[in-house]
């Protein structure tokens, strides 16, 4: 860690102090018991964070209830320009909150680096949007009337995250929440609790700085227990969930026992389909970097790869030797490609997909393995593996949050790859690689993928925030960051305006009295 700057980066945070457990950040509550924070990338503690208490997530939820109240009569585009100002502070602070990012959750500094740039792109777009949160005008069917539609702020918005995206998904939600009038309420991953720390630091200072009201912000720590003081309160109308299928549906049953709104991002099995026309260099470029990247870590991950039959041992090829030259070790040495997975218990899963896939007739093409010895000390360090496989097996059902990948066999028409495709219980993201333009098209069509993501010549992973984010059937079917996402966040109102003498009733109802 140090040889890689990351205590000047702690110290560039504001978080340096933490270790001790009695640093508090700014707008944070935490009288709770501690949680530690451990590097996969070295096993080495890097801070303690007090969690938060019932009577602390009282005090978070009075206090954004009545920042709200002021927070929202401000002019949008001022809300904006606090969001502007964020972002510069963003911008300064984007190494060491990427060297922190790549630290605590193990993903390349290169991809910390990214999911920062994600935090300023997202902010961007939000201080554009703070001038353009329009509603539709339309015609009265009464003579005399008007009707258009407005969006006011919803209120207070609880935001939980998962651990793979520590910063990025916060603010997808925040930026366009605040500009959009609302509180926001984090619940951070209990095992990146220092970067949520760190971005509420840097929130509360710009916020105080401008007079914005204190509780727009705030930051709850711990696990699911807390989660919940959030998911069961009435006073929260929109909670946005991101995590596993299994919390999505504890959380949305929740949220809809007091019949509150959820925005569900939940996992994936995302899928490249892979063409006799397929550029196969592209496909291997993509299809690594989608089943690698972040160590199998992104809810985009490549899970399984449908190659057509006559391409089906070229691509196997390409593909086993491209793994060959993957280097994995220290995610803050930009040569490595891939660093670890987040923590031990991930490993057991890792191992036993593996162990299962065997067991379940597949053949293993790349052995996978956990990595020891020197630089491996923290026991996360894991080999990405390929298993040659069947969709119907179990095991390729699931979303397994690690390096591994699915080779499956299509033969015939595209029709059968898409079959298969579809052939599970999420919709995250697809892709398709082709050079066939029928064959694409038919992929986007009403008929192709059933997913939220759908690509052509690119792979599964890495979104652009100007797009809609999200996915169907079990992956919750939320949308968040770009297009009109932020609709979500404010709730509809609906206005008819009668400026005559008369009051004449729709559908031309007769009502004289
Ligand atoms: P997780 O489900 O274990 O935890 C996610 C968050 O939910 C954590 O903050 C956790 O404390 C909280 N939580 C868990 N149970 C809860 C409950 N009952 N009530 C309230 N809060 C609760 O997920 P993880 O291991 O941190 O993340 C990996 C998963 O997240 C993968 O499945 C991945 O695909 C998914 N993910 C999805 C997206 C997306 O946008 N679709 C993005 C990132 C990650």
């Amino acid at each position: 860690a140090d040889k890689f700057g990351v205590p000047q980066a702690l110290k560039d945070l504001g978080i340096a102090e933490i270790n001790n457990g009695t640093s508090t950040g700014e707008d944070w509550f935490g009288n709770g018991e501690e949680i530690a924070s451990y590097s996969p990338v070295d096993g080495q503690l890097i801070g303690k964070v007090k969690t938060t208490t019932r009577e602390d997530y009282e005090n978070v939820i009075a206090a954004a209830e009545k920042g709200f109240k002021e927070w929202r009569s401000w002019p949008s585009p001022q809300r904006g320009e606090v969001v502007r100002q964020f972002n510069d502070k963003l911008r300064r602070l984007k190494e060491p909150l990427g060297k922190l990012v790549s630290y605590e959750m193990g993903k390349s500094y290169q991809e910390g680096l990214g999911e920062v740039q994600e935090m300023i792109d997202i902010c961007d777009f939000a201080v554009g949007l703070s001038r353009q949160l329009h509603g539709l005008t339309m015609h009265s069917e009464r003579p005399g009337h008007r009707m258009y539609e407005q969006y006011h702020p919803l209120g207070v918005v609880g935001v939980i995250s998962a651990f793979n995206f520590p910063v990025a998904v916060w603010s997808w939600n925040t930026a366009l929440a605040w500009v959009c009038g609302d509180a926001c309420i984090w619940k951070g991953s209990e095992k990146t609790p220092l970067t949520s720390v760190a971005c509420q630091n840097i929130a509360a200072r710009v916020f105080k700085e401008n007079g914005v009201p204190a509780g727009i912000s705030s930051l709850i720590t711990g696990d699911y227990q807390v989660g919940e003081f959030m998911t069961k309160d009435e006073r929260v109308p929109l909670i946005s969930a991101t995590g596993s299928i299994r919390m999505g549906k504890i959380v949305a049953q929740a949220v809809a026992a007091r019949l509150g709104k959820s925005l569900l991002e939940l996992g994936g099995n995302n899928a490249i389909i892979v063409t006799p026309d397929a550029n196969i260099k592209n496909t291997v470029i993509g299809a690594v970097f989608g089943a690698v990247g972040t160590c199998g870590q992104r809810c985009t991950s490549t899970r399984r790869l449908i190659v057509h039959e006559e391409v089906y041992d070229k691509v196997k090829d390409a593909i086993v030797n491209a793994y060959k030259q993957i280097r994995i070790g220290n995610p803050l040495d930009e040569n490595n490609h891939v660093g670890p997975l987040i923590g031990t218990d991930a490993v057991k899963n890792y191992q036993s997909a593996l162990e299962q896939v065997v067991k379940e007739g597949g053949n293993i093409l790349v052995e996978g393995g956990v990595l020891e010895g020197e630089g491996y000390e923290s026991g996360c360090y894991v080999k990405p593996a390929i298993a040659e496989a069947r969709n119907e097996l179990k095991i390729v059902q699931q979303e397994t949050f690690a390096p591994v990948l699915y080779l499956l066999k299509y033969s015939g028409d595209l029709e059968n790859a898409i079959a298969i495709q579809n052939g599970v219980k999420q919709g995250l993201s697809s892709a398709i690689m082709t050079n066939n333009l029928r064959e694409a098209e038919r992929f986007l069509s009403v008929e192709g993928s059933d997913c939220g993501i759908a690509n052509v010549n690119i792979g599964t992973s890495g979104a652009e925030i100007g797009g809609a984010f999200g996915g169907e059937k079990e992956t919750g079917g939320g949308r968040e960051s770009g297009s009109d996402a932020w609709k979500v966040y404010m709730r509809r109102q609906t206005n008819t305006i009668n400026y005559t003498t008369e009051l004449p009733l729709a559908q031309g109802i007769k009502f004289d009295l």
